[in-house]
């Protein structure tokens, strides 16, 4: 029997489970906030250039992610990346033409509503899942799915169902993220550049030197412990701090064409739930996405899977109970 299913967020956990729940014959809606798909897999284009100002490359220790990077790869939406100053062992993969482009494909033929923020979830008498988007429309479902980092997805779901109080045990770590612009090569730095956690420069990274990105482009993320120091400060102070990482790791003075800072609140999980995903009792609700499982594009992947494998193995049962 066919489901309706919403899915909030267009991120990798959100598009794996819409793809499996679609390719499985089964209508799905995937509900977005930003005007973009892909989440902390994100790209920012400009006269500057293109940023991958989030996930900088993805890793698979498993055979599902291997397969899904060898599909999307198959597809021209992702190839390996081999830079100099690479650090860290197995195989690096990039989206294309930006990382964002790797959800492309799996939301490919999917009703995706972006700039649509799910502001509220209910469960009507008939035991439907209602949503409401922040312009005050109502949907009706069989299921949802909720993808949110996970304070955003208890704030959704707790007044449904005490399970997903869990979700308070998950911590992330926040991040600053630089994108910088250059109009000469910075020949000095290599296109990868690690350093601590507690400084304004944990990773470096050359954007450019990705595979089918022009120009002289640069990511800079803050550490973890940094970036929570600085977290409410203005983007134009973090701006000459994270420019000034750049230039100790270029041995000299820069002048970006472009200069810009990107808070991430929830950047990377620093403590995992350890489930793959949570339900409710009433089988209507589920939540799925990295904060689950660990801090990786991959965990993201394994609990959108998971949460699409719990919907395919179990037909919900009534819902009685909650009546908003
Ligand atoms: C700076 C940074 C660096 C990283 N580096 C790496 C790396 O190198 N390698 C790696 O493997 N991983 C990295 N990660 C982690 C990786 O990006 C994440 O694990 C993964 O992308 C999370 O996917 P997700 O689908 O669980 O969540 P998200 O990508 O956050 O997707 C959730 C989506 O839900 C949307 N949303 C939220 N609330 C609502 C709402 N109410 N209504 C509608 N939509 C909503 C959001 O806009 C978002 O698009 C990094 C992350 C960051 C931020």
């Amino acid at each position: 029997m066919t489901q309706s299913v919403a899915i909030i967020g267009a991120g990798l956990a959100g598009a794996v489970c819409a793809r499996a729940l679609a390719d499985a014959g089964h209508a799905v809606t995937v509900f977005e906030k930003s005007g973009g798909t892909g989440g902390r897999l994100s790209t920012r284009r400009n006269e500057a250039g293109s940023f991958d100002h989030g996930a900088q490359y993805l890793t698979a220790r498993g055979a599902p992610m291997r397969a899904l990077l060898d599909e999307l790869a198959e597809k021209g939406a992702a190839a390996p990346w081999v830079p100099e100053g690479k650090d860290r062992a197995g195989d690096w993969h990039v989206g294309l033409p930006g990382m964002s482009g790797l959800v492309k494909p799996l939301l490919d033929g999917i009703d995706v509503r972006l700039r649509t923020p799910v502001d509220a979830i209910g469960l009507d008498a008939q035991g439907h899942v209602r949503l409401t988007d922040a312009e005050g429309r109502d949907y009706r479902f069989g299921r949802v799915v909720v993808t949110a980092p996970a304070p955003q997805a208890m704030a959704l779901t707790l007044p449904l169902d005490p399970v997903f109080e869990a979700l308070d045990a998950i911590v992330y770590a926040p991040c600053w993220a630089g994108m910088f612009a250059l109009d000469e090569p910075a020949a000095d730095l290599p296109d990868v550049l690690r350093g601590d956690d507690d400084g304004p420069a944990a990773l470096i990274v050359r954007n450019s030197s990705k595979p089918g990105r022009a120009g002289e482009t640069f990511i800079v993320h803050g550490g973890g412990a940094w970036s929570a120091r600085h977290l409410e400060s203005e983007p134009d102070l973090i701006v000459p701090r994270l420019l000034g990482a750049l230039e100790h790791g270029a041995a000299r003075r820069l002048s970006p064409v472009h200069a810009v800072a990107h808070r991430w609140r929830y950047a990377r999980v620093d403590r995992a739930l350890g489930e793959d995903h949570l339900m409710s009792d009433c089988g209507r609700i589920i939540v799925c996405g990295d904060g689950l499982v660990g801090g990786r594009a991959e965990a993201a992947a394994h609990s959108g899977w998971a949460a699409a494998a719990a919907i395919l193995d179990r037909q919900a049962p009534p819902c009685g109970g909650y009546t908003i």
